[in-house]
This record gives structure tokens, C-alpha cells and sequence, in this order.
């Protein structure tokens, strides 16, 4: 049986969209830190001007530019879902056509440079071979996804930089905040995104994953707090048990229960 992951655990709960019930597609980050998919969050805004109500928790938010992707699309969680996806295909043994032999097989590994599946074979001389040398740090196996090692960090290492959204030959060193955190490159700033708020999009990624991974610390506690506060509940239903045994036995209370046990 397959080791847990470091996200196992979490509540799929985490990565549903309350909306659609199914797992985020296109996550958008509300002010109120709630998150819904773009397809579902759309017919909700249509006809909304500058504000509109979060369908969670009622919170008046308003509308960047007044448009959908004004909202920050949260890349994180778009990566964790990526990985959660190529998880479930490992271990459901699913067969794919693997890129490296063109065969239909079993795959084990995904390479984020070639964007696609390998099978044992070829992911062994995709880690070996001179030829796709620069591949090797993007590549995501089967025993990566089994350890409990993947963090964020790593997932976020794996991917290739990001790409200007307008120049896609050139890697985009900046975010444009106004624009719902759109990746730009250097050029950009003198055109379509000149005066916008612009950020280094390391720094971006990097507060952004780790704001997520709080989020995920949190969840992590709270599951331990619950599993304890069961214990100790199993624990005062097994004494009054034996209490009640006892009095019945004894014809009187023989334990005293002590409270804060
Ligand atoms: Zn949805
Ligand atoms: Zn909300
Ligand atoms: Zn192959
Ligand atoms: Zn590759
Ligand atoms: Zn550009
Ligand atoms: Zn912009």
C-alpha cells in the first residue's frame, strides 16, 4: 500500500469548490479568503456592479475592475490540485500514452518540461540520459508523490517558469497585481501593464505558498485536536461505564469521577 502523502490527510473538503461540490477548476481568491471556481463564480457576478455578496459567508466583497479576473487566480492551490490529479493517475495505475516510446502504458513519472506522462521505462532514461539532462528537475514520480518530503517549495520547483502572458517567449520576472496577478515580463511595463501594480513574481509565489501552507499547518492541528477530543471522550464514556457497572454491582458509587480526566 501506498505511503500517505503530505496532503492526504487533508479534508477533500480543502479543495472543493462549495459551488460545483467538485475540485476547484480555475480557483479564484475572494477578499474574504474564500475560494470558488471561475466557471462558477461567473453567472454569480453577471449583472453585479463593483460588489457583490460572497455565497459563503454573506461578506459584502468588492469587484477588482469590475470584472471576474480582478480576483487573484490562487496558483497554489491550481498547483496542488495538478498534483493531486497526477497522484490519483499513479496510483490508479492508469495507462496513458507515455511521451518518451509513444506506447500506451502504465505511467509512473510526469514531466512538467515535455508537459506530459512517462511510463518505468522511460522515466529511467529520462533521469539518466545526457539528451534531457535539463528535464531531471522537473520531473514528478511515483515515489516523489508517496513521500511525505513534497512541500510546496518542491511542487513550485518543479514547474518551469512562468511565461509572459502577452511576450510567451519571454519568462515573466513580474506580476500584475491590478490585473489579478497576471504574469508579465519587463517589456510589458512600458506597454499594456505601465503603471500597474507590478511585483517580483518570486516574491508573489513565495508569500502566496506560504500563506497556503499556514493554511494547511492549521488544518493539520485542527484534525489532531479532534482526533484527541474523541480520545478523551472515549475515554469518559468507558469510566461512567464502568461507574455505572459498579453502582449496579455495589448498589452505590464506588468511583469517584474526576473531573479534568
Ligand atoms: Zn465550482
Ligand atoms: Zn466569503
Ligand atoms: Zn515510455
Ligand atoms: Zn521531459
Ligand atoms: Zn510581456
Ligand atoms: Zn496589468
Amino acid at each position: 500500500m501506498a505511503c500517505p502523502s503530505p496532503w492526504k490527510d487533508i479534508e477533500d473538503k480543502f479543495f472543493e469548490c462549495s459551488i460545483c461540490l467538485d475540485l476547484f477548476k480555475e480557483p479564484k481568491l475572494l477578499p474574504c479568503l474564500h475560494r470558488f471556481c471561475k466557471p462558477c463564480l461567473e453567472p454569480i457576478l453577471e449583472g453585479q456592479v463593483g460588489t457583490f455578496k460572497c455565497p459563503l459567508c454573506k461578506d459584502v466583497c468588492k469587484i477588482p475592475n469590475n470584472r471576474i479576473d480582478g480576483f487573484k487566480t490562487d496558483f497554489h492551490m491550481k498547483s496542488m490540485l495538478q498534483f493531486i490529479q497526477l497522484q490519483k493517475t499513479f496510483e490508479n495505475e492508469e495507462v496513458r500514452v507515455c511521451v518518451g516510446c509513444s506506447k500506451k502504458l502504465k505511467v509512473t513519472a510526469y514531466c512538467f518540461k515535455c508537459k506530459d506522462f512517462l511510463c518505468v521505462q522511460c522515466y529511467q532514461f529520462h533521469s539518466t540520459n545526457k539528451m534531457v539532462a535539463d528535464h531531471r528537475e522537473n520531473v514528478l514520480a511515483l515515489k516523489d508523490v508517496e513521500g511525505k518530503s513534497l512541500t510546496l517549495e518542491k511542487l513550485a520547483s518543479l514547474k518551469e517558469a512562468l511565461r509572459c502572458h502577452v511576450h510567451t517567449e519571454f519568462q515573466a520576472q513580474l506580476c500584475c497585481c491590478t490585473c489579478g496577478n497576471l504574469p508579465v515580463c519587463v517589456t510589458c511595463t512600458y506597454g499594456k501593464h505601465k503603471g500597474h501594480d507590478l511585483q517580483d513574481v518570486a516574491n508573489v509565489s513565495k508569500e502566496e505558498r506560504e500563506r497556503l501552507q499556514k493554511r494547511l499547518e492549521e488544518l493539520v492541528k485542527l484534525k489532531e485536536n479532534v482526533t484527541s477530543l474523541t480520545d478523551k471522550i472515549n475515554k469518559v464514556n468507558a469510566e461512567l461505564t464502568s461507574i455505572v457497572a459498579d453502582t449496579k454491582k455495589n448498589g452505590k458509587c464506588s468511583t469517584k469521577i474526576r473531573p479534568g480526566s
